[in-house]
């Protein structure tokens, strides 16, 4: 299984900048890469480095209609997105995104082709409380009962701690591979062929600490925010991960 780097640009970007960024971007074959854009750049998008595959930061859980501002999973599969965000954490805090919308979001992305890249991840107070595994495992429970075994086998997911998000303190490799040996275990518990299934560590990921982060079992590569912007820093995260 190749590692995937996925980098999520949030809310940030301009055509100008894009540009710019996009020129800085360099294929790394041994590793899949993708930018996950905001909706309006994804028609520039169109013309990017190859190696580079599309992604989006949210998707409908509607498929078509009267849904006043939702972009759907076939709209997104339009402009060749490969890949969508689903449960990133400042949309589950900040817009009301539950883990049974989470859910409904990647079972929309899974039946027009895409492939959701699920988050999960647990705040400081949940950490500092004890409840990293719980709070997992209740996220994932939730996407398990909407996917059912076959579906759930064909997503990504991303482990992401809150608190190392947009924070610059990075998971320790160390805490990193405990969770995601965990997601493995109850991925193999839901009958899933896990080896399949990629479990990517995101937060505060940066070309220092990505080796030793991609070095530890189970993980499978990085969802980068900050570090995507900037394409320097995003290629040395890619080619981390391609050693
Ligand atoms: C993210 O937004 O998914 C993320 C991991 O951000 P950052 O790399 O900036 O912590």
């Amino acid at each position: 299984m190749k590692k995937l780097v996925a980098g999520n640009w949030k809310m940030n970007g301009s055509l100008a900048a894009n540009e710019v960024l996009l020129a800085g971007l360099r294929t790394v074959p041994e590793v899949d890469v993708a930018v996950c854009v905001p909706y309006p750049y994804l028609a520039q998008l169109q013309r990017r480095p190859s190696g580079f595959e599309l992604g989006a930061q949210d998707v409908s859980e509607f498929a078509e209609g009267a849904y006043t501002g939702e972009v759907s999973a076939a709209m997104l599969l339009d402009f060749g997105c490969r890949y969508v965000i689903v449960g990133h954490s400042e949309r589950r805090a900040r817009f009301g995104d539950d883990d049974l919308t989470v859910a409904r979001k990647a079972l929309s992305a899974l039946s027009a082709g895409l492939v959701p890249i699920v988050c999960v991840g647990e705040t400081l107070d949940e950490r500092d409380a004890g409840e990293v595994f719980g709070v997992i495992t209740r996220q994932l429970a939730a996407v398990g009962e909407v996917l059912g075994t076959a579906w759930l086998g064909r997503l990504v997911l991303a482990y992401e701690p809150v608190w190392a998000i947009g924070t610059g303190r990075s998971a320790t490799a160390a805490q990193a591979g405990e969770v995601h040996a965990a997601i493995r275990s109850w991925l193999v518990e839901q009958g899933v062929d896990a080896g399949t299934v990629r479990i990517l560590y995101g937060g505060s990921v940066k070309p220092d600490n990505a080796a030793e982060l991609f070095s530890m079992p189970n993980v499978d590569g990085g969802l980068i925010g900050g570090a995507s912007l900037v394409a320097d820093d995003f290629m040395a995260i890619c080619r981390a991960a391609g050693v």
